[in-house]
């Protein structure tokens, strides 16, 4: 799948953000390693602190489908700041795909590509070598 393939599976999803706390609606798309796509938005609450961002909303609908190796996440906003990812959305990535293809679609247009151990690049760890199996 091209990149800007995996960046418009993101744009369809975005409609369904909740975000009406802070009016900046997020979608991503993971690309897993069978070629199928799995979006997320990002799901606002009253109770700020328990809001869910797109990106691990996209990751809990892959590994609940049973997908475990992922090759690439795509991300967009309506607006600014670009939709980079946060800090917990890096470390729960990692868990899965350590180096995986980040392409956030940035509020004018392009695609900036991003991998994920240049956004984290010693992600925590609680195992010599993780199995990600
Ligand atoms: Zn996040």
């Amino acid at each position: 799948m091209k990149d800007a393939q995996l960046v418009n599976e993101a744009r369809r999803a975005l409609v369904h953000a909740y975000a009406p706390y802070s009016d900046y609606r997020v979608a991503a798309a993971l690309l897993a390693g069978d070629g199928k796509v799995y979006t997320g938005v990002n799901v606002e609450n009253a109770s700020y602190s328990l809001t869910l961002c797109a990106e691990r909303a996209a990751l809990a609908a892959a590994v609940s489908a049973g997908q475990r190796r992922f090759l690439a996440l795509g991300i967009v906003s309506e607006k600014k700041p670009d939709p980079v990812p946060c800090g917990a959305c890096r470390q729960a990535l990692a868990e899965f795909a350590p180096d995986c293809r980040i392409l956030v679609s940035a509020a004018g247009g392009e695609e900036i590509l991003y991998r994920l151990a240049e956004l984290l690049p010693r992600p925590f760890s609680c195992q010599a070598e993780a199995s990600h199996e």
